[in-house]
């Protein structure tokens, strides 16, 4: 299955309400689902140690969701293969008095993946046409003016050879609210629950708005957007994993080959 051309948010036509939670594409066997994802990941350590070798491209992942999303689970599971070595994780939080200062993209800039390498960003640069636009935090004409912005910055680091992927991981409204009361009730785990949570649990349907805009106006070929099914953690699982190593498949990685004169002769020089 194809499930970049399955889950592709196609720019003009997109609809976040089209996209059905609750989807498996056709399958309905965890064990083999949790098979396929395993032999994904197997691919990622392969795929991602030639990216490293090669050191010409680097790629980004961005992760994006409401809260119980399953970002981090993603990040855990998708990435369990890797090498640390090659791989680096940012969460973005509330920025910082120094990052207000700046524009929005200059902390997320600063931490772009160097090449060779796999970038994570747990939450990114689109928060700041979310909770922002959410929340007021900016008026109107700062945060629209943003969409341009950040198609203008991802066209700049793809003409830098930074393959860019970002992942909406779409949950229903009764499954995070499943997964808050999990948490709730499980003493490993409520610590990850704040009061917070369930505030921004009221802005729902205007979270769903600003998704929707945020993922019409900034997908493109080569910076597309998946929205991937992601009430089964599963799915979610295989999906994103089998999407990240066909991207890293078609950029026909290769090691470098050493011309004849610098080839080591295994003696001293
Ligand atoms: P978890 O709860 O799983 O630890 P998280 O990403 O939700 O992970 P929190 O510390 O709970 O981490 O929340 C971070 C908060 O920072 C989120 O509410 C997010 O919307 C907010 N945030 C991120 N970027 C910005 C931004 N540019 N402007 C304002 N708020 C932001
Ligand atoms: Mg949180």
């Amino acid at each position: 299955m194809d499930f970049r051309k399955r889950f592709v948010a196609k720019k003009k036509s997109f609809r976040l309400t089209d996209h059905d939670p609750d989807d498996t594409a056709g399958f309905d066997d965890e064990a083999v689902a949790g098979e396929q994802a395993r032999e994904n990941t197997q691919k990622l350590e392969k795929l991602q140690s030639v990216l490293y070798a090669e050191h010409k491209r680097a790629i980004l992942i961005v992760l994006q969701g409401m809260d119980a999303a399953g970002k981090d689970g993603t990040i855990k599971h998708v990435m369990s293969g890797v090498n640390p070595q090659g791989c680096q994780v940012t969460a973005f939080k509330q920025p910082s008095h120094e990052e207000l200062d700046h524009d929005f993209l200059w902390r997320i800039h600063k931490a772009m993946p160097p090449r060779g390498d796999i970038g994570i960003f747990n939450r990114s640069h689109y928060e700041d046409v979310l909770v922002v636009r959410v929340h007021n935090l900016a008026p109107k004409e700062v945060w629209s003016d943003r969409f341009r912005q950040i198609r203008e910055f991802e066209d700049m680091l793809y003409r830098n050879q930074v393959v860019i992927l970002k992942f909406f991981l779409n949950i229903s409204k009764a499954e995070q609210e499943k997964r808050f009361q999990a948490r709730v009730g499980d003493p490993d785990r409520n610590w990850k629950s704040s009061d917070a949570d369930f505030t921004e649990r009221k802005f729902w349907s205007e979270y769903q708005d600003a998704y929707q805009d945020a993922i019409q106006k900034t997908s493109r070929a080569h910076a597309p957007w998946y929205v991937i099914p992601s009430n089964h953690k599963w799915f979610r699982n295989m999906a994103i994993s089998a999407i990240i190593v066909d991207a890293m498949k078609e950029l026909n990685l290769r090691y470098p080959v050493l011309p004849e004169a610098k080839k080591p002769t295994g003696k001293p020089a």
